[in-house]
């Protein structure tokens, strides 16, 4: 069942993967305003935008599939869109908040989710990080069976965490190799049908009487529904067959990981939460039943949809026959998508100088960022109203990870990215995060210690 709020929000389109025909879509109506205030334009070249009322919509669709869940906690995976103000919202959604770092752990608490609504998953934990973590009291998930054995040594006898061990179900891949985590050689999780490895799990669950988790995250972009739900109820069946052997339901909820794909073609959203919901109950009706406390780690679909890039173009020529836009959305926001662009292509949509939607007829162009590397092309061939120089481009869907998984290359600086929010047909805008400056960029390249390489060295080598 589509979410209703989403349905509404659907534009028209003449092609699917070009031009919007309404001027009153969410989208349009926020390039138009954020030209009128001057976020957009020659001296602001670039900048994201995040649809605030989406996000709250797509998080209510979210509780909406589970509501026949008695206990769950759904949590935002923090690397998706790891902006503080975002979390917040989230966090005033009702989410909790997933985390792989040091750092995201310091985003979520900053963005004031409560410990015990926070999930550490990262595959490398330190033993200060574990450490940090436990006396926190944020739940934890051990990516291997050597992490437990730190976890033995380092967890205090009052602690508040939730602790599980990840597993990965070896179920196969999807369509993009490296989202799909739950191969036969993925690097996460303890790998459960190698030899003799479910019964070391059986083994460390029946040593460690506060182990009461287990956790598996199957894949995130490509990945379809069914092998999803066939990793997770393989997961389900172990938490049987562990609870079994050791005569008590010990282990009481399931961490479900995240990964629902988002639909990068058109306004559609597809697969939804209830799909995916019906999914998992289709592959194993008790995997919802209220048994386990459930956990959801969802990123990309929660936010992808509710974000949109803008970018000037500042010069147009003609290369061997081709049409090509230069203009300042790259690699350095899109990164995936210009070295796969397969993969992880995106919509683009053209707008003249003054925000409103070009009309004119298609032409074949390439749409290419500012980066001095050849590849930075974020659409090839691309049927688009001719674009001029001061016109704009929208790279549409880009709420989940292009705002947080800046590339740094030639020094381009992070984006400004806004919120945004429509009320009585006005679009109204709030700073989620100001743009970098060329000050800031010197100053984390090193600029505090410029003279390092002249007269840093205590004690020269050789004297
Ligand atoms: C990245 C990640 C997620 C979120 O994946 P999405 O595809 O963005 O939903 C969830 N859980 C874990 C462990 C992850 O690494």
């Amino acid at each position: 069942m589509p979410l209703p709020t989403e349905n509404q929000r659907t534009d028209q389109r003449t092609d699917a993967r070009t031009e919007p025909l309404t001027d009153a879509s969410p989208v349009a109506l926020a390039v138009r305003q954020a030209v009128a205030d001057g976020l957009l334009g020659e001296d602001r070249p670039l900048a994201g935008f995040v649809d605030v009322q989406g996000v709250r919509d797509s998080v209510a669709g979210l509780h909406e599939a589970f509501a026949q869940v008695p206990d769950v906690l759904h949590t935002f995976a923090a690397k998706a869109c790891s902006l503080v103000p975002v979390l917040r919202l989230l966090a005033d959604a009702g989410m909790g908040c997933e985390v792989a770092s040091p750092g995201e752990l310091r985003l979520a608490l900053d963005a004031g989710f409560a410990p015990a609504r926070i999930v550490l998953d990262s595959p490398a934990k330190t033993r200060r990080e574990i450490r940090e973590a436990l006396a926190l009291g944020v739940a934890l998930n051990a990516d291997n069976l050597d992490e437990l054995d730190r976890i033995d040594a380092l967890r205090p006898e009052d602690c508040a965490s939730v602790l599980g061990v990840r597993v990965n179900p070896q179920v196969g891949g999807g369509s993009i190799g490296a989202m799909s985590t739950a191969t036969a050689h993925s690097k996460f999780g303890v790998a459960l049908r190698d030899p003799g490895a479910r019964a070391r799990v059986v083994e460390a669950f029946a040593r460690r009487p506060w182990l009461t988790r287990l956790h598996a995250h199957v894949g995130s972009q490509g990945c379809p529904l069914p092998l999803i739900a066939e990793g997770l109820a393989a997961t389900h069946r172990l938490a049987e067959e562990i609870n079994a052997h050791v005569g008590r339901r010990q282990v009481t909820s399931l961490d479900l990981g995240g990964g629902l794909p988002v639909n990068f073609a058109d306004d559609t959203v597809t697969p939804t939460y209830a799909e995916y919901a019906a999914a998992l109950d289709a592959a194993e009706p008790a995997l919802l039943d209220g048994r386990y406390q459930v956990v959801t780690e969802f990123g990309r679909s929660l936010i992808a949809k509710n974000g949109f890039t803008a970018a000037l173009v500042e010069y147009v020529k003609d290369a061997g026959g081709r049409r090509i836009a230069l203009t300042h959305a790259g690699g350095q926001v899109a990164t995936r998508t210009v070295f796969m662009p397969q993969a992880w292509p995106l919509r683009v949509s053209a707008y003249g100088p003054d925000g409103t939607p070009k009309r004119t007829p298609l032409v074949r162009q390439d749409v290419a960022g500012p980066l001095c590397f050849a590849g930075d092309v974020v659409a090839h061939d691309r049927p688009l109203p001719a674009l001029s120089e001061g016109d704009l481009v929208v790279l549409h869907d880009t709420g989940g990870y292009y705002f947080s998984a800046h590339w740094s290359y030639n020094s381009l600086p992070r984006p400004a990215v806004y919120g945004y929010r429509l009320a009585g047909g006005q679009v109204a805008f709030a700073v989620i995060r100001s743009a970098q400056t060329v000050r800031e960029i010197s100053a984390e390249s090193g600029l505090a210690q410029a003279d390092a390489l002249l007269t840093g060295f205590a004690a020269p080598p050789g004297t």
